[in-house]
């Protein structure tokens, strides 16, 4: 009698934990402790037992009973509160899912876009080179002849004797010339090299944007009239401009081109070192000896060049004061652009 006791305990807990609706759990309360259910039929049959077994069974029996009923209480609980859960836990359907991580370009391929964006408006052509030269395309052709106290200040990688990586973006300058007759309006756009030691303002890889044009009369009102159109873009129409005297090997004259600080507007920051302004390009008019070299007539052709860093114009425009952070793909820096 006491396993038959068992089994109605555990069918009863079975089904108890099966039922979903009111009406099915007060059907098993009646099936299982109502007068004429199945524990009362076993309690009813106690007498008929000897006297040490009636005990153990009777025991046992309102084991079962308190333990079936207090089932039922729990299930009748939770059944009330159910309709109230539902109706809280609801699905809203018109929430906007989660989103998948979804990439986007870095911040310097942002800046080189905008570069050549502004660029492209003023009729300019993107134009790339290998980055791997030859010494005659990274120097020579760039009035740069061997021994020429110059290539001293353009240190340089060498893969093999004759092969380097370029240390300016200026060789392509060379390669279009030497395929094209002016006009010419181009600018290129790509990586450079140089035997630095990285630090938060140098890195051995970093990019520039070099420009040229070539006409029968291309002036440097022109070159001015140009990078003024450019910068104003790029760093918005308050910014004051000058223009310094400078020496570069492939152009003269030759200048390097300031803006009023960005972040001080010209009343001096650590940023801009407290001068008031901040170097953003090199620029000139082609040396004869470039286009000499390239099979042009200088006294029939005139052009301009202008070149600029893209990693110091996405610190400046972003705020960045390490050059390293560009490079090091940390998700905590490019998620903000
Ligand atoms: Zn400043």
């Amino acid at each position: 009698m006491k396993e038959y006791l068992k089994e109605i305990e555990k069918e009863a807990l079975g089904r108890i934990g099966q039922v979903s609706r009111k009406q099915d759990l007060e059907n098993l309360e009646r099936k299982y402790l109502g007068r004429k259910g199945k524990l009362s039929e076993v309690i009813k049959k106690i007498g008929m037992l000897s006297l040490s077994e009636r005990s153990l069974v009777g025991q046992t029996a309102n084991r079962v009973k308190e333990k079936i009923s207090r089932q039922i209480q729990l299930k009748k609980g939770f059944l009330k509160q159910l309709p109230g859960r539902a109706a809280k836990e609801k699905i809203d359907i018109s929430l906007p899912g989660v989103l998948p991580d979804i990439g986007h370009s870095h911040p310097i391929t942002q800046i080189i876009e905008q570069i050549a964006g502004i660029f492209s408006r003023l009729g300019f052509h993107l134009v790339e080179g290998p980055e791997i030269e030859t010494e005659y395309y990274n120097f020579e052709a760039l009035n740069m002849p061997v021994f020429h106290p110059s290539r001293e200040t353009f240190h340089t990688f060498y893969t093999t004797d004759n092969f380097l990586l370029r240390s300016q973006t200026s060789t392509v300058q060379i390669r279009v010339m030497e395929k094209r007759q002016p006009p010419i309006s181009v600018i290129a756009p790509g990586k450079v090299f140089r035997p630095d030691a990285t630090d938060a303002s140098h890195s051995f890889m970093f990019h520039q944007v070099e420009g040229l044009m070539v006409d029968k009369k291309a002036t440097f009102a022109e070159l001015k009239g140009i990078l003024t159109v450019f910068l104003k873009q790029m760093f918005g129409s308050k910014i004051k401009m000058r223009f310094r005297p400078h020496y570069f090997p492939f152009t003269e004259p030759s200048a390097e081109i300031d803006i009023s600080c960005i972040i001080c507007k010209g009343a001096g920051c650590r940023v801009c070192s407290q001068k008031g302004w901040l170097e953003i390009l090199g620029a000139g008019l082609v040396d004869p000896a470039v286009f000499k070299a390239v099979g042009y007539n200088p006294e029939e052709v005139t052009g301009f060049a202008f070149g600029m860093g893209v990693e110091r114009i996405a610190m400046l425009k972003y705020g960045i004061d390490d050059i390293r952070l560009l490079f090091e793909n940390d998700l905590r820096l490019l998620e903000q652009f």
